[in-house]
């Protein structure tokens, strides 16, 4: 692995180290409005990469896309309860447009329910039109208080599906189903392995009945929630009025269900494989997977050494990898190296007159070793290469998880845990909010999700680990983003 080139350490000031690797890997800039994001190439280009993933798993389960309104008329936010309290503290309003006060101030979508329900109400009549699955890649406004490039900004970019059922189970099998792709991408994508469960009331969405999610440890050992997936039984299907006739002849109002990701995703990849270089992209989500810089001295050195290298990216390029050639005069192999290795590119491949001399490539993992490869058989070789840088970020990332999970706490546990080097922190809970906020106040750590089953500790935690009486179940704590 190449040393530090300047970046603060991880180990020393882990929010330093984050934005200066986005800043070095030029993903995003600060905006001149508080709290928004400027995305650069380098960044949108990441997300493009995971929104034709999504976009297909969403599609392969039987969504279509549509697009709603920006803009929602305040009042439809106030038709659910839960949900206007929830959201109104961080909603922006437009209240006045074309020169003049408007009759009625609109909303600028802080998440999209109520303007798709509203929509719902007019196209859903009998269970014939059910299931109705709809997806929307779309921005959203939340005027947020603290916010960090990538994991909390007052704009940002997501999907937000949103479905309707004839019955509760149909619903529950959908919102398992979304769970299971964003589980799917959140680990064959993103190398980041993550654990689902349900939500606390407390943590839930507004509005919701549950809300589940999936949840992967940063470096920092620190939370992020990267997905959730909501259960909304049928609160704004009676807010909005969306019924339908049953195939029973009577009439009832649908189940529903929404789920979302967004550009926090970018923040999960950056926290979960960096390193003190700066990002780390998992080849099937970088923009360049590999880099081919080409080295050479005299003229005669450059003519070869050129030949080889534009035979080597058209050979990879037809075999469908993303590469690209650095061959910008002027500029020190080192220097070159250095950008790209900001960048995140998970290969570079070196080509100077001896590799040429022995029919070969010298390459270098950006998450250490380097080694020969010979031009007989590239493409295959570079596949291969990628593959394992692939699972090798995925199996690091596990092992470090995994590595800062202790289980069965006690209360003292979990004080020092969170005191100390933070980590998923596995205990009984009785269930109680008042044992929720007391642990939150006394260690900053919150239930992050009542584990799955495949996360659930063997024998289950027979007391709360707060107040000691019976546990209902089994939660997660930890700091969260
Ligand atoms: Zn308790």
């Amino acid at each position: 692995m190449a040393e530090n080139q300047g970046l603060t350490p991880r180990a020393q000031d882990f929010s330093a180290w984050y934005n200066e690797a986005i800043m070095r890997a030029e993903l995003a800039d600060y905006s001149p409005v508080r709290g928004c994001m400027v995305i650069r190439p380098n960044g949108y280009a990441i997300w493009e990469l995971m929104q034709r993933a999504l976009d297909d798993m969403f599609k392969a389960t039987g969504h279509r896309n549509a697009y709603f309104p920006l803009f929602i008329p305040q009042s439809f936010l106030q038709k659910e309860a839960e949900h206007v309290e929830g959201f109104a503290p961080e909603v922006a309003l437009v209240t006045h447009a074309g020169g003049k006060e408007l009759e009625e101030p609109l909303v600028v979508r802080p998440t999209s329910e109520t303007i798709i329900y509203d929509s719902f109400a007019k196209w859903i009549h009998s269970y014939r039109d059910l299931p109705l699955l709809i997806n929307q890649w779309c921005n959203i406004v939340r005027w947020e208080m603290r916010t960090r490039l990538f994991l909390r900004t007052t704009e940002f970019l997501w999907q937000e599906g949103h479905t309707a059922h004839a019955d509760e189970a149909d619903a529950e099998a959908e919102v398992r189903r979304m769970l299971g792709v964003y589980r799917r991408f959140a680990e064959e994508w993103m190398a980041m392995p993550v654990i689902t469960g349900v939500k606390t009331d407390s943590e839930k969405f507004a509005g919701a009945l549950r809300t589940y999610a999936i949840e992967g440890l940063m470096q920092d050992n620190k939370s992020l929630q990267a997905g959730t997936s909501h259960a909304l039984g049928q609160n704004f299907a009676k807010a909005f009025g969306v019924q339908f006739q049953t195939a029973a002849g009577g009439l009832d109002f649908v189940w529903s269900t929404s789920w979302g990701v967004s550009t926090r995703l970018i923040g999960g990849l950056i926290m979960t494989h960096g390193d003190d270089v700066g990002i780390i992209c998992p080849p099937r989500l970088a923009p360049t997977q590999v880099v081919v810089v080409p080295i050479y001295k005299s003229d005669t050195e450059r003519e070869a050494v050129l030949q080889v290298s534009d035979g080597v990216v058209q050979e990879l390029r037809t075999a469908g990898v993303r590469v690209e050639l650095d061959a910008r005069e002027g500029m020190k192999p080192g220097a070159k190296y250095y950008e790209w290795e900001g960048r995140g590119v998970p290969l570079r491949l070196e080509i100077g007159p001896k590799d040429v001399a022995k029919g070969q490539v010298f390459a270098a993992r950006r998450t250490g070793g380097k080694a020969p490869i010979p031009l007989e058989g590239l493409a295959v070789s570079v596949q291969h290469a990628l593959a394992e840088i692939q699972r090798t970020l995925f199996d690091t990332a596990r092992e470090r998880r995994d590595a800062a999970t202790r289980r069965d706490v006690s209360k003292d546990d979990l004080i020092a845990m969170m005191a100390g080097p933070g980590g998923f922190a596995y205990a009984g809970f009785c269930g109680d909010v008042a044992c929720e906020t007391a642990i939150k106040d006394a260690t900053k750590a919150t239930v992050r999700v009542i584990p799955d089953e495949e996360f659930r500790s063997p024998t289950p935690p027979a007391r709360c680990v707060w107040c000691g009486r019976p546990a209902t179940s089994e939660a997660v704590w930890a700091k969260a983003y």
